[in-house]
């Protein structure tokens, strides 16, 4: 008899939830509870893969759907949080859009932490780090994360220089500064300077002139090119935070 595919293909749902997982009984309600039961049309006894952030990933199986609430029963870890590499991205807040596709790609691509920084030429001066902070989560769903970056709150670019050394709890953190003006080739300068590490990246008017003189000046800074292409700040941002983690070791 010739074997049917299953199809479409059906992948094992993947949720964050925001408290400790353990083995043992978890009720879900609200959006997660919809999405399983409504969306992925969960029945009795299909496997659920959970992770938090803080111990891991975990498999669960459906133990009972209602209307509004759906029960799991958490079986085992599959595997530890993994390690970070230490990459905060820091860059200007972009257009709605834009900036949600910043914030999914630096998910996928493995970031630490990321900053919104408001520069002089920032159009989005008040960035909804509530929703940018469901797209890193959303993005750690799909790709596979067991760690969700930070989000950070939005923060004025002299602030950043100014509080940089109290942000960094000891120890040294190289900021590499996309200057689309130019600077050394990026992947070079990521991999002599190992260790911790942040990229700035402009807003869509880039960097005014002041301010590229006061971040070359910044002795932790490194002012890297991305190439000769003026990219746009997102397609930036992936460049870089790619380059980094190829320096790092990280792929
Ligand atoms: N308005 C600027 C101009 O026309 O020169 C372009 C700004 S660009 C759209 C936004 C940000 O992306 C820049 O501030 C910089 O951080 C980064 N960027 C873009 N292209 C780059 C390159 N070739 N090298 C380094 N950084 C770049």
């Amino acid at each position: 008899m010739t074997a049917v595919p299953a199809w479409p293909p059906r992948s094992t749902p993947r949720l964050f939830v925001d408290h400790e997982l353990v083995p043992g009984p978890l009720t879900l309600d609200g959006p997660p509870a919809h999405y399983l039961a409504q969306v992925m049309r969960a029945k009795i006894g299909d496997p659920v893969k959970l992770f938090d952030d803080r111990t891991g990933e975990w498999l669960a199986t459906v133990a009972e759907v209602g209307k509004r609430r759906l029960v799991l029963a958490v079986t085992e870890r599959l595997r530890p949080r993994e390690p970070v590499p230490d990459l905060w991205l820091c860059a200007a807040p972009l257009k709605k859009g834009r900036v949600d596709w910043l914030a999914e790609k630096a998910c996928e691509l493995g970031v630490a932490r990321l900053v919104p920084v408001v520069t002089r030429r920032t159009v989005v001066d008040h960035p909804n780090t509530d929703r940018l902070r469901a797209h890193l989560i959303e993005a750690a769903e799909q790709c596979g994360r067991t760690a969700i970056p930070t989000m950070a709150d939005a923060v004025k670019l002299p602030a950043l220089i100014r509080d940089w050394a109290s942000m960094q709890a000891g120890g040294e953190r190289t900021l590499f500064f996309a200057d689309e003006t130019g600077g050394v080739p990026a992947f070079a300068a990521m991999r002599a300077q190992p260790g911790p590490a942040a990229i700035l990246i402009g807003p869509e008017g880039g960097f005014d002139d002041e301010e590229r003189a006061i971040i070359r000046a910044l002795p932790y800074a490194v002012g890297v090119t991305l190439g000769p292409r003026i990219l746009r700040a997102e397609t930036a941002a992936a460049a870089a935070v790619s380059l980094w983690m190829a320096a790092a070791g990280d792929w």
